[in-house]
Formats: C-alpha cells, structure tokens, sequence
C-alpha cells in the first residue's frame, strides 16, 4: 500500500515553471504534474514510480 507524503513547497521547490520532484530532484512543470501524476522520470522508462498530485490551499 503506498505511503501518502504532503510536502509544503518553497521558493527553492519551483524552477522556471517546474516543480522539483521531492523523491528524484527532476523537475517537471506542474501542468504535466496535473496531467500525468508522474515527473518526468516517471512513466514509461519507470526511474521514478512515484505518482504526484499538487493541491492548492486556500485560506479565508
Ligand atoms: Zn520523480
């Protein structure tokens, strides 16, 4: 059963637009994040079998 991490995201977390994969350091832009659930390690070559979502958190 997987294990479900949140991760709270700093300014050192994004990168032109991408989003640095907590669990292999590849970033990936977050449209690709929400389309696939996989960084650009994932997928078909399987480096990275982590699966990926971005919430957004509101307040007020
Ligand atoms: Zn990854």
């Amino acid at each position: 059963m997987a294990v479900e991490r949140r991760v709270r995201l700093t300014e050192g977390d994004t990168m032109e637009n991408g989003l640095r994969c907590p669990e292999c350091g590849t970033y990936t832009t977050i449209s690709d994040i929400i389309a696939t659930g996989q960084c650009r390690r994932g997928g078909g070559r399987g480096e990275c079998d982590v699966r990926l979502h971005v919430d957004v958190v509101v307040e007020g």
